[in-house]
């Protein structure tokens, strides 16, 4: 059987350095590779062929930041700024589990799949003693629904005796931390092209982790070839307790640790001067904005285009499900493009530029943009097609200002190496009803176990 499959009939989006659309146009897949886009009907052929009239194929979407155990944790602490949001649920999350990270981590990718995420990262610093290795739980995950996977070894080694946020149960100490940063790496991380694994490693912030681990962090993850992701600038609170700590602003407190880099990418960035966004700029430091996140806990508005100008890579992000209950990355396209003109007016961020942030910029970000985020012969098929001929879309000429500016939906297809993960709007790889069973079943059982510690 050929393993060619030609999507035709579609409105292309390519996101390459040119900008290149077409109107209608097909795209030619072998294996897990794009081997033609192009203008036009496509030639007689081998393989399967997909009529796409009324869809807008794009890349599939890139997720640059996430907690996806927090799927088991919505919905609480709603009315909370970031540092009372955590001092609430870190209590709960020191109760996770392999089966709640399990279930969570479907339900989680499930979602990102249906809103057209291909690739996404995670960001797990949640290890409580006693149980699975919670990073292998998520691959699993991720491998059983197709969906390619940067998961970073999370890490917190300050707990509220030492002067952290956390309370000293969740927190790990620094030796058992590197250890367990370098087995993943050694156990998981795939530096061939084509990965579907790659490690990062992240210790989670600066009020939860100390110096010394952020330092040592950075050399494994230099030594070892992996990049480095933390939180950073998220909140003024952030602020004040590393002028308080550190004696300086947390950017200047990261530089000093060698933090700052094209290895680097950052959730966040929201509270940043005119000099640090400069700063990002010349070292290439990638920031993951999460605009729903930040709106959820009244944080304030990212500087992404003043970011981007400067010439830092930013994608976006999703963040934890506990402080956005949505977790679907389509809709962050929108946000991303509503907030940045809230802050600085209808000009300061086009349609394209979203779609842009949501791909080959997030794939900057992961160090992947040599074969993911755009739609180019010899990239990898991680391919997204929108249907946009329903009511919510019809009439828009414009198929990538249908896809930003008009209501988020599921994706039609999606294609991540080629597999097909969403087809007809609907999960392939899982059974999304058994999913949403599990993640009921598990987050109800986590808040009992918080319940009766209490
Ligand atoms: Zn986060």
């Amino acid at each position: 059987m050929s393993d060619r499959l030609v999507i035709e009939g579609c409105a292309i989006a390519t996101v390459d350095a040119a900008g290149t659309e077409y109107a209608d146009g097909h795209l030619v897949i072998e294996g897990d590779r794009i081997v033609a886009v192009v203008e036009g009907a496509a030639p007689d052929g081998d393989g399967q062929r997909i009529d796409a009239r009324g869809c807008l194929a794009t890349p599939g979407l890139v997720n640059c930041h996430h907690h996806l155990y927090q799927w088991a944790t919505r919905g609480l602490a709603q009315q909370a700024t970031l540092f009372e949001w955590l001092v609430e649920l870190y209590p709960v999350w020191a109760h996770v589990d392999d089966e709640v990270q399990s279930a969570a981590a479907r339900a989680g990718l499930a979602a990102l799949a249906r809103s057209g995420c291909s690739t996404s990262t995670d960001h797990h610093y949640v290890f409580p003693a006693g149980v699975g290795d919670l990073i292998e739980v998520e691959i699993e995950a991720a491998r059983a629904l197709g969906v390619r996977f940067h998961p970073c070894r999370g890490s917190m080694d300050l707990g509220r005796s030492d002067g952290g946020l956390p309370p000293d149960e969740v927190v790990e100490d620094r030796d058992s931390i590197l250890a367990a940063s370098e087995a993943a790496i050694d156990r998981f991380h795939d530096p061939a092209p084509g990965a579907m694994v790659r490690i990062a490693l992240a210790p989670c912030s600066p009020f939860s982790v100390t110096q010394g681990l952020m330092t040592e962090t950075a050399q494994l993850a230099r030594r070892r070839g992996v990049r480095l992701h933390t939180h950073l600038a998220e909140t003024l609170e952030e602020e004040v307790f590393c002028q308080e700590r550190f004696g300086v602003r947390p950017v200047q407190y990261l530089e000093d640790l060698g933090w700052l880099g094209d290895d680097v990418w950052l959730a966040h960035c929201v509270h940043l001067s005119g000099e640090e966004i400069a700063r990002f700029g010349a070292t290439r430091t990638g920031v993951a904005h999460c605009p729903s996140s930040n709106a959820r806990l009244g944080a304030g508005i990212a500087p992404v285009v003043d970011l981007a100008q400067a010439g830092a890579p930013v994608g976006l992000g999703v963040d934890g499900a506990a402080s956005n209950e949505s977790g679907a990355l389509a809709v962050e396209l929108r946000e991303a493009l509503l907030f940045a003109r809230l802050a600085g007016g209808p000009a300061a961020l086009t349609a394209r530029g979203a779609l842009a942030l949501a791909t080959i910029e997030g794939a900057r970000c992961l160090g992947r943009d040599d074969e993911l985020g755009s739609l180019e012969a010899g990239k990898l098929a991680d391919v997204a097609l929108w249907r946009l001929d329903g009511v919510d879309h019809a009439g828009i000429e414009d198929p990538v200002a249908a896809l930003v500016l008009g209501a988020p939906r599921s994706v039609d297809l999606l294609l991540v190496g080629g597999h097909g993960v969403v087809q007809g709007a609907e999960l392939r790889t899982g059974d999304e009803a058994q999913i949403a069973a599990d993640l009921a079943r598990q987050s109800r059982r986590l808040l009992e176990r918080v319940q009766a510690r209490a």
